[in-house]
This record gives C-alpha cells, sequence and structure tokens, in this order.
C-alpha cells in the first residue's frame, strides 16, 4: 500500500527543505530531500577517490552499503561507513558535484528505486528535489514548484553557512544552469504544478498555501 505523495521541486536554496519539513510535520507525513541522494553519491565518491566522470563506478557506488540515507523527521541523513556526514554533505562544494554526477542518466536511474522506496508504506511523503514532480513521482496527487529571486536564494543560504553572499549567487546561478539544462530530468515545473515564488513570503506562509492546496487535493 502507498500513501499519498505530495512533490516539491525548485532551484538550489528556493526554501525547499524548510518548506517540506514543516508541511510534513503539520500532515504528519513522513518526508525526504532527495539531493541527500546525489549529495551523498558524491561525497561517498570523493572519499573513494572515485572519478567523479567514472560513470560505470558511480552507478556500482549507488548500491554500495557503505553509505547510506535515513529518512528523519528533523533531516534527510546521510551516512558514510556508519558516520552521520549529513553536515558534511550541505556545504554548496558537496552540491556542485552532486550536480555534476547528476547529469549521468545511469546514475540518476540507479538511484530512482532507492528515491521511489521513500514512499512504500501506508504513509504520506513529502518528497522535494529537482525532478520529483516530473520523473520520480509522476503520478504524485500534489505537485509544487517553489521558486524564489537568485539573490534572496543566496542570501538564505549564505546565512545558514557563513559565507560570502556574492559568491553564492555565483555559485548557485552555475548549479541552477546546471541542473536546468542537463539532457536527462532536468528542473522543470510539473504540469499542473503550483507555483509559488517565497520571496515576499516567510515559512508558515509558504506552508500555509501549500498545506490549503494539499488539503484541496485530498478533499477531491
Ligand atoms: O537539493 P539539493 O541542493 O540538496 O541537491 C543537490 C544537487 O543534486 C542538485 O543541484 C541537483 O543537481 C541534484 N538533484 C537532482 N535531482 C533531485 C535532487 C537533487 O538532480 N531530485
Amino acid at each position: 500500500m502507498m500513501g499519498m505523495v505530495v512533490t516539491i521541486d525548485g532551484p538550489a536554496a528556493s526554501g525547499k527543505s524548510s518548506v517540506s519539513r514543516e508541511l510534513a510535520r503539520r500532515l504528519g507525513w513522513k518526508w525526504v530531500s532527495t539531493g541527500a541522494f546525489y549529495r551523498g553519491l558524491a561525497y561517498a565518491a570523493l572519499q573513494l577517490d572515485v572519478d567523479l566522470d567514472d560513470v560505470k563506478t558511480l552507478a556500482e557506488l549507488t548500491h554500495n552499503p557503505v553509505w547510506n540515507v535515513s529518512l528523519e523527521s528533523e533531516r534527510t541523513k546521510v551516512f558514510f561507513k556508519d558516520q552521520d556526514v549529513t553536515d558534511q554533505i550541505a556545504h554548496e562544494d558537496v552540491g556542485n558535484f552532486a550536480s555534476r554526477i547528476s547529469h549521468y542518466p545511469e546514475v540518476r536511474k540507479a538511484l530512482l528505486d532507492a528515491q521511489r522506496n521513500c514512499s512504500s508504506g501506508p504513509d504520506g511523503l513529502v518528497a522535494e528535489g529537482r525532478d520529483c514532480g516530473t520523473v520520480v513521482f509522476p503520478t504524485a496527487e500534489a505537485k509544487v514548484y517553489l521558486t524564489a529571486s537568485s539573490e534572496h536564494r543566496a542570501a538564505r543560504r549564505a546565512t545558514e553557512l557563513g559565507l560570502d553572499q556574492g559568491e553564492m549567487v555565483k555559485a548557485q546561478k552555475q548549479r541552477d544552469l546546471q541542473d536546468s539544462t542537463r539532457k536527462v530530468a532536468p528542473m522543470a515545473i510539473p504540469d499542473n504544478a503550483f507555483v509559488i515564488d517565497s520571496t515576499e513570503l516567510n515559512l508558515s506562509e509558504v506552508v500555509d498555501k501549500i498545506e490549503a492546496y494539499v488539503h484541496s487535493k485530498i478533499d477531491n
């Protein structure tokens, strides 16, 4: 049996994780940040000195138990050699390596089942990423595309990581360009998605809107 799925896609630092976590908390559902699969794989590859262009070894590494993803209510955690490396994978450089390896169709395909398995069981799931509504869960009952101005997103992430905002704008623009122009599963607004620009909204205003939208789908 599969619970209901809500997908939340959007560019880097659009607030997807905070919004998904809060939405899942309000609904009493699970949530997953699917970027953790790409970041975790990139991190494991870097630790194991795997060439980031060696697609075959990268695809094999997706199934290697040396690393794994764990869904928890506060964060989607990544473990490498039984160590919690969730803080380490949050760095923008790991995000950039994740974006690089996410171009490879073999890598995306190899990670697909693990992402889809997150919806197993009767509980609902909030899944956030770049292609959750288009590829991972194309039949999701509710699809959201969350965005915000690039300056606002960079400021948000720079504050979180204690980094320079100008550098962050550049790094995120580069990553968004890579993610939206890749050939396979590019970041895109899913058909019939509820699009929200969060530039002028605070977290609870965004979640209020999505919660109302989800309830309208549940009631239908
Ligand atoms: O969302 P997050 O910043 O953690 O994602 C890191 C990178 O992983 C993204 O820049 C993107 O290249 C890749 N990703 C993806 N598809 C997803 C989630 C993340 O390609 N569903």
